[in-house]
């Protein structure tokens, strides 16, 4: 419209209707005024009513002509016709979609918008209709789209890269329990994970890969922890519609499918009587236990645990009973490993213990698995209480050690069964070792230990006292050796048994004897001129000296035997200085305060700490004989000598030499400043009887 044209002169007006009824022709839709009447007669209907029915405008002016109501299909009309009067009746403009059903048949759907002008009185439409098909089926894809994603089972959640979720489905509702308009804004790390490195690693993957997909265990709104199957998608920003770059997480829930795995592999590797591994996991357990040691070289063992007479059970009493007592016993033997070991159930009364390679040698197995198998036979000793009936079972038990680069899973299984026949053979209730030179060892020092426990409670142990001499060759004391003289007569050393008191712990109570025999022997000597400032020196152990009661029971042995304790000295080896410090540092003390005095045995063949010499209360140093042997020849020995005399002289201890075995050792010795001597040159150890002689009489 032009600006000097104004809409009163007759040529602008004329132009500006002529303008405007090319505006209506183009217009691609449908401007109509009707009368509010039963047929909504047509007033004026413009020329895009021809491209949207197919019918002129002419066929709606005429009378009567084409009435527009009828074209709305039926299924929409009411809706079509409640709207209008509604809005009509409000005063208000309204809008409307539905189809039309078109002079060629076809169906169109069509929106409408339309009012009464107020100067129509209320009798007068006016209105514009146009073609609304193909922007509605576009809506209805989005709409069925958006549904797809509501209806999903899996949670389908949109979140910004900052972690702020922006969508959230009905599967994510029903999955997490939070609503979408309570979970929309929230961060999802915050208000999901549970395993934030997890979120990290997968949000890391997704940026630089664009997506990641992987199990995550996700927290309910109830804060139950569910696993979930997930997939994140990176979206990248849209540019039309303004979207951000976001991460689209789709998860599924699969706590079921991890419980079900869950127990169907409880199913596959566990006895369901007594919950212990069964044969097809013990198998695969021991697999890999001789992989790892062909690997690492180290050394396990395989043990047969077969109940005895348990038939007879299952028989008088009934399969019931014999269900209890199997998973009683599973209960015991569990107690009898350690945690990194296993106890399996191969079926029946069949069980099997496998202790893991961790030892070097086979030996080191055969003494882990010795332990286990004599905690396991002894385990069953106490009766069992099965409903109302107390029973006792006793178990024979079969050992092979194992060492991957030899053995194999057949071999050793065999092996552990061949074993535990030998078990049952030798009278059941016991265990016994399928590799014959382990079986000879542990057999021979079985035997050995209970030897030692016969000859405390016969006392065939005695004691032989070794002179010390001056350097003029005078008797100053002795040191108490001990022996066991077994029932033919045959003597016995320490080194035939000295081990075995140790590691069965029976040095405790045999190192009392000791100590009782040699303080009550000191006590005679105490009596007699001849031998009364003679000094006694005694072993004692270090399992022994650390001993709670040590103390104590030292201070009754004296009360009893009536020795002066000054004259008493014990004889200790650097482990136990070094192994606990404190509180042998702390035990000496106390007994120093009681006269007893403390040479340091062995002395050169530990770890000599110069720290600790200097901090205990010691009186002597003995240099240990292995260094004398070769004293005259060995230029190594004579110079350790040579510093620990040197040092006993420095710290202000004595220093006595033992196995002292030639005139050229002793001259040695003399030589370097030490002066007392103990060995072969002057005697071996003696009886007491003989050593008193022989005290007078150098005397
Ligand atoms: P030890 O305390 O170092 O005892 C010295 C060992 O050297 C003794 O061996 C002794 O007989 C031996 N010996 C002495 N003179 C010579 C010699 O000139 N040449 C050679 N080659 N050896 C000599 P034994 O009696 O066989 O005792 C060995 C070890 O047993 C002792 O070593 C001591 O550690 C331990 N032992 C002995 N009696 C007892 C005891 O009553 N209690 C404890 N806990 N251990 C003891
Ligand atoms: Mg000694
Ligand atoms: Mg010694």
């Amino acid at each position: 419209m032009s600006a000097v044209e104004g809409p009163q002169s007759p040529v602008a007006a004329s132009a500006h209707a002529l303008s405007l009824e090319l505006l209506l022709q183009n217009l691609p839709g449908v401007v109509y005024r009707c009368l509010v009447d039963a047929d909504w007669t047509m007033e004026f209907i413009s020329a895009g009513v021809e491209k949207l029915t197919g019918y002129p405008p002419s066929a709606f002016l005429a009378r009567p002509g084409v009435n527009f109501a009828t074209l709305i299909h039926p299924d929409d009309r009411a809706a079509a016709e409640r709207g209008v009067a509604l809005a009509l009746q409000q005063g208000r403009s309204f809008q409307l979609t539905y189809r039309i059903r078109c002079a060629d048949g076809s169906l169109k759907w069509v929106y409408e918008h339309g009012a009464a002008p107020p100067e129509g009185g209320g009798r007068i439409i006016e209105g514009f209709i146009f073609d609304y098909t193909q922007l509605r089926n576009a809506n209805m894809l989005v709409y069925e789209q958006a549904s797809f994603l509501q209806q999903a089972r899996d949670a389908i959640i949109a979140m910004e890269m900052n972690s702020r979720i922006t969508y959230w489905n009905s599967g994510a509702e029903r999955l997490y329990g939070w609503s979408a308009s309570e979970a929309r804004g929230k961060k999802f790390c915050e208000l999901l994970c549970e395993n934030l490195p997890a979120y990290h690693a997968a949000y890391e993957t997704t940026l630089t890969n664009g997506e990641w997909s992987g199990e995550l265990s996700h927290l309910r709104r109830d804060g139950v922890c569910i696993e979930t199957d997930t997939r994140w998608t990176l979206m990248a920003a849209d540019r039309e519609s303004g979207a951000p770059q976001k991460i689209l997480v789709i998860s599924t829930d699969i706590s079921e499918r991890k419980h079900n795995e869950a127990k169907i592999f409880h199913l596959a590797f566990f006895d369901p009587l007594t919950d212990l591994p069964n044969r097809a996991s013990l198998l695969d357990h021991l697999r890999r236990a001789l992989l790892g040691s062909a690997r690492t070289r180290k050394c396990g063992a395989l043990m047969f645990c077969d109940l005895d007479n348990f038939k007879y059970l299952n028989d008088s009493q009934g399969h019931a009973a014999g269900d209890m007592l199997l998973q009683a016993v599973a209960r015991r033997m569990e107690h009898c490993v350690r945690e990194a070991d296993m106890v399996a159930r191969l079926g029946g009364d069949e069980f099997v213990i496998l202790i893991q390679p961790v030892e070097d040698t086979r030996e080191g197995a055969a003494s882990q698995a010795e332990t286990v198998a004599a905690k396991v036979v002894a385990a069953m000793a106490a009766p069992f209480q099965l409903a109302e009936m107390m029973y006792s079972v006793s178990v024979s038990v079969g050992v092979t050690t194992m060492c991957g680069t030899v053995d194999t899973v057949e071999s050793t299984l065999r092996q552990a069964d061949a074993a535990m026949y030998q078990a049952k053979a030798c009278g059941r209730n016991t265990y016994r070792f399928h590799d014959p030179a382990v079986q000879a060892a542990w057999s021979a020092r079985a035997e050995l230990e209970n030897g030692l426990r016969r000859a405390l409670r016969d006392e065939e142990f005695v004691l032989h006292y070794q002179p010390q001499l001056d350097r003029s060759s005078r008797v100053i004391g002795a040191e108490a050796l001990l022996r066991w003289r077994l029932p033919n007569g045959k003597l016995l050393y320490p080194s035939e048994f000295i081990q075995a008191l140790e590691e069965s712990g029976l040095i405790i109570d045999i190192g009392r004897w000791v100590l009782r025999t040699a303080c009550a022997e000191l006590a005679r000597w105490q009596r007699w001129p001849d031998t009364a400032g003679l000094t006694l020196s005694v072993n004692v152990s270090a399992s022994q000296f650390t001993e709670p009661d040590f103390v104590p029971m030292l201070q009754q042995i004296f009360e009893e035997t009536g020795v002066q304790p000054s004259s008493l000295k014990l004889e200790l080896t650097e482990s136990l200085v070094v192994s606990d410090f404190t509180h042998t540092a702390h035990t000496m003390a106390t007994l120093k305060q009681r006269g007893i005095s403390f040479s340091l045995d062995d002395f050169g063949t530990g770890y000599s700490s110069l720290a600790y010499l200097r901090k205990l209360p010691l009186d002597q140093l003995k240099i240990d004989h292995s260094f004398m042997r070769d004293v005259l020849t060995d230029q190594n020995d004579a110079s350790i000598v040579r510093s620990i005399i040197a040092l006993g002289d420095s710290l202000g201890l004595q220093v006595i030499a033992e196995g002292v075995e030639t005139p050229g050792q002793r001259q040695f010795l003399s030589d370097a400043g030490c002066f007392i001597y103990q060995g072969f040159l002057y005697q071996h150890a003696l009886s007491a009887e003989h050593f008193t002689q022989y005290a007078r009489m150098v005397h």
